[in-house]
């Protein structure tokens, strides 16, 4: 069973960009991933140190890509 943990107030933490949720830390064994509490599909961190930085950096809200259409070339 893992153990979830609530970050502290202080920490700033994006909220989880699926769903907007504060994120938790679960421990595993030895190692920390930082998780959404709601959905474990959502984004979590690689099992290792507590790394909120990479949480933050993955839910942060922002275009990763320009939806931008291209127009198929035709062939003529
Ligand atoms: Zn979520």
């Amino acid at each position: 069973m893992a153990d979830y943990y609530q970050i502290q107030p202080a920490i700033f933490c994006e909220p989880c960009k699926d769903c907007g949720a504060r994120p938790v830390i679960e421990q595993i064994k030895d190692k920390f991933v930082v998780l959404c509490p709601n959905d474990k599909d959502h984004y979590k961190t690689k099992p290792g140190l507590i790394d909120v930085k990479d949480w933050n950096l993955k839910n942060k809200k922002q275009i990763a890509f320009v939806n931008t259409t291209v127009p198929a070339q035709k062939a003529s």
